[in-house]
């Protein structure tokens, strides 16, 4: 099979890194085109990323790029002109955006490649919020592709549409919080405290000053998207937006912690009973274990290669999961949970944990963009 060509906005950065590690060898596409900042533009990515090379790496272990890629001419991302014509001679079929921009240039420039025919599988929040653009974690809202033709009715766009992923920090608990609503369990109330990896920041990110031996309780609009992003999420579309959730309300608190890699997060939840709530009873610890063990949301006949066997791993221990030896399970993908057990003020408290530079960044966008040529939206 032919692979497809794509193409990297901000692929100097932590999160563009980790974009080519992890499509080395992908059986689906193929890295053909780079783009950065103009200071990163006519350089070659191997000469682009001296000496500020970050990636993980893929599950195979390889954390580099091949020499072709290595060789490719880093572009300048605000050219759209040069990626459209790299786009009519069938060299890049479609861009993962992750750029660091103001919020209102990423929004313009997203739409500018989206009106050049050049679908973007975006990392960064500017369109986040917009009612028709999907926000996909494919184990949960896969069927919010559905949007995407009024997405390109309303810009009058012909090929070109714009799909993101959400905030990185909620993909730590989003998927089992999901797996108890699909179970049949709605959830009125949810309260979280994160614990997110400096990596989260970009690069070069705080001064080791500023981090070592401290926490800092303060991540710019972390809290804002941490509310409103998961009920977008569980949202439906309805008359050709997509109309948020009402519930869960959540309460967040977003802490900056020196950890590498790996956001943590603590999670009480209060089940819905009663009057003017869905559910009717409240689920046992035991039967939230076995939800989550057996919890598998993807058809499987997607066969999406970035998806984790497992999206969900319960560690029985009381002092897991930990980000130094949890990050990595299932190609970084699945979102480890432990210490499940009672909550005094709510119903039930767990932490969970997911690698946020793949699963809540690189990882997540390919495999948005495995669902999209799954569902034939990019070929
Ligand atoms: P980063 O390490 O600071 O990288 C930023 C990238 O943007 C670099 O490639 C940089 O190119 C490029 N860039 C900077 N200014 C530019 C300009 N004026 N025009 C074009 N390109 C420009 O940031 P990051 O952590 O990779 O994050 C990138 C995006 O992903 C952000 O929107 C971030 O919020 C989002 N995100 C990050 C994470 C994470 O865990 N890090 C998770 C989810 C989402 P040069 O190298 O040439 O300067």
């Amino acid at each position: 099979m032919n692979k497809i060509p794509v193409g990297i906005l901000g692929a100097t950065g932590m999160v563009g890194q980790q974009y080519i590690a992890l499509l080395e060898g992908h059986p689906w596409f193929e890295v053909r085109y780079l783009a950065a900042s103009p200071r990163s533009a006519g350089k070659q990515y191997s000469d682009a990323v001296f000496g500020r090379w970050h990636a993980t790496g893929n599950a195979a272990g390889f954390s580099g790029f091949s020499d072709a890629v290595g060789k490719l001419i880093v572009q300048d991302a605000n050219d759209v002109a040069k990626a459209e014509a790299a786009h009519k001679k069938g060299d890049l079929a479609f861009v993962f955006s992750a750029v660091a921009l103001s919020k209102d240039e990423t929004a313009k420039l997203e739409c500018d490649y989206a009106a050049a025919g050049i679908p973007v599988v975006s990392n960064n929040s500017a369109h986040r919020s917009d009612p028709d653009v999907p926000m996909l974690i494919p184990e949960i809202n896969a069927a919010h592709t559905g949007i995407i033709p009024s997405q390109q009715k309303n810009h009058g766009w012909d090929k070109g549409f714009i799909v993101v992923k959400p905030n990185c920090s909620i993909q730590s608990y989003m998927i089992p919080v999901y797996a108890l609503m699909k179970a049949g369990y709605a959830i009125d109330k949810m309260f979280i405290t994160t614990m997110q990896a400096v990596s989260g920041a970009g690069y070069p990110g705080l001064s080791s000053l500023d981090l070592i031996d401290n926490i800092i309780p303060h991540l710019a609009g972390e809290e804002e998207k941490s509310e409103k992003e998961p009920l977008k999420i569980f949202g439906s579309i309805e008359g050709g937006e997509i109309v948020s959730a009402k519930k869960p309300v959540i309460s967040a608190h977003c802490n900056r912690v020196p950890v590498v890699d790996g956001h943590s997060a603590c999670v009480s939840l209060q089940f819905a009973t009663g009057a003017g709530s869905v559910g009717t009873a409240k689920p046992s610890l035991e039967e939230i274990a076995s939800i989550w063990r057996n919890f598998k949301s993807l058809p499987q006949e997607l066969q999406l290669p970035m998806a984790p066997e497992h999206p969900i791993i319960l560690r029985k221990e009381a002092d897991r999961p930990q980000p130094r030896l949890d990050r990595n399970n299932d190609k970084a993908m699945a979102v480890t949970v432990g210490a499940l057990r009672p909550c005094n003020l709510f119903d039930i408290r767990f932490t969970g944990l997911s690698h946020n530079t793949v699963r809540g960044a690189a990882g997540g966008g390919i495999l948005n963009a495995e669902l999209l040529k799954a569902q034939g939206f990019i070929n």
